[in-house]
């Protein structure tokens, strides 16, 4: 099906098609005539379903149809305005709508904000307005303190991988952020997963909404992602790690790790034993950030070394490895980790490592995810450490002490007899 025959500009199409989308994924083929046709949309998409494109495309037909920004000598007025937890996915989500805008007559002007870096380049660059503003909730609240943009004339709204902005903490600043926007607009909700408070922020926000649902990878025909976990002592991690890249010549490996001194760590291990690893999280500059993720596209890093940070919202075309070193907090952070692998149809392959002191927690990931998988064993490799009292399992990572959402977990499950 081509994309005008959902209702796009051929200008727009070809945009799509300059990008290599020739055909709608699902959630495009949905998206994009509820969002052309002016309703509220909930959509419950992963990042690696095209949701990206999914609101961008009608976003930009919806801002050409009207008047484009207006007659030269007003300022511009901020028409859509587009919310996102992350600077990574705001980098992502901006390259997309500037890619897609490009050969647009008119073509909006197109501003992303994100903290972390100065703010001046922002102030400036928001010299005259902008239509379309992609941004973090907390720097967009700050440039709208230095009076860089209004809000008050936006028509479209989205808020991308709302479960996330939630998560991080956002929800007073998307108050504060909503409280500045027109009441009469258009809103469209994406989230990979709907906890209580994601479906309140929905019910409060949306009218009517249309509701689209891709089915999660574990739904499609094909088993996109392999699982696998292996029984390890905890301190024969990092050997086991280096045979398993070598005897099976991984390249691009993602391993996950529970603090950003793990991840250093354990990078600097890898590359002492010729391996070409680097570390990517919180702790390091934007610049290094996206240096780092640009050299591991471009196939210069065998494996990244990473915390949750980039467990949601990166697409990295063609990862075929991740690896829970340590393993997530809960099963939620689990399913973003692996979905970072076997996207867009390609297969791919989680494997996670489960010590004595974790087993526990890692049957409870398996409970939530309603699996079940064989806890093997590697040549060589084969534990040695007695697994704890069964009281030490309950929540948190070795290495790691509970935190406060933990020990308030434990507790209720204490009080439920349960867990
Ligand atoms: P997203 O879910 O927006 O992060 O998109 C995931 C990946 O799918 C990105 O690499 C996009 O470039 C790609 N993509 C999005 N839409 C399409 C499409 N219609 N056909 C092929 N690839 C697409």
């Amino acid at each position: 099906m081509p994309f005008t025959s959902l209702g796009l500009v051929p200008s727009l199409a070809q945009a799509a098609a300059d990008l290599g989308f020739t055909a709608p994924t699902p959630v495009q083929t949905d998206a994009i005539p509820a969002v052309l046709a002016g309703g509220d949309l909930l959509a419950t998409a992963q990042t690696g379903s095209g949701k990206t494109a999914a609101y961008a495309l009608p976003l930009l037909q919806r801002w050409q149809g009207q008047d484009a920004g207006g007659p030269a000598h007003t300022p511009r007025r901020v028409r859509a305005l587009v919310l996102v937890p992350t600077r990574e996915l705001a980098a992502q989500v901006g390259e997309v709508l500037r890619l897609l805008a490009e050969k647009l007559a008119p073509r909006p002007k197109l501003i992303v904000a994100f903290g972390g870096v100065s703010i001046n380049p922002q102030l400036m660059a928001l010299r005259g307005g902008a239509d379309v503003v992609v941004a973090t909730p907390g720097r967009l609240l700050d440039l709208e303190e230095h009076n860089a943009l209004k809000l008050g004339a936006v028509e479209l709204l989205v808020l991308d991988e709302a479960d996330r902005l939630l998560d991080l903490g956002f929800a007073d600043e998307l108050s504060r952020v909503l409280a500045l926007l027109p009441a009469q607009r258009q809103n469209l909700f994406f989230s990979a997963t709907f906890p209580p408070a994601v479906e309140t922020l929905a019910r409060e926000l949306l009218h009517e909404p249309l509701r689209v649902d891709v089915p999660s990878p574990a739904q499609d025909e094909a088993p996109v992602v392999l699982q696998r976990a292996i029984a390890v002592d905890d301190k024969r991690r990092t050997q086991l790690l280096r045979q398993l890249i070598k005897d099976n010549g991984w390249q691009r490996v993602l391993v996950f790790v529970a603090t950003q001194y793990a991840a250093e760590r354990l990078a600097g291990k890898l590359h002492h034993g010729d391996i070409y690893a680097t570390s990517f999280h919180g702790g390091l500059s934007q610049g290094a950030r996206q240096q780092t993720l640009k050299e591991f596209k471009e196939k210069r890093w065998d494996v990244v070394v990473t915390t949750d940070l980039a467990a949601r919202g990166l697409h990295i075309d063609q990862l075929p490895v991740v690896v829970n070193y340590d393993l997530p907090r809960s099963a939620v952070d689990h399913v973003h980790r692996i979905g970072r692998t076997g996207r867009a149809g390609e297969s791919g392959l989680a494997v996670s490592f489960v010590t004595a002191a974790t087993l526990a927690h890692w049957q409870l990931i398996e409970k939530r995810q309603g699996m079940s998988l064989p806890l093997e064993h590697i040549a060589g490799f084969e534990p040695a450490d007695p697994a704890p009292p069964a009281e030490a399992g309950t929540g948190g990572i070795k290495g790691k002490r509970p935190s406060k959402k933990d020990k308030l977990r434990a507790a209720a499950a204490a009080q439920k007899g349960e867990d």
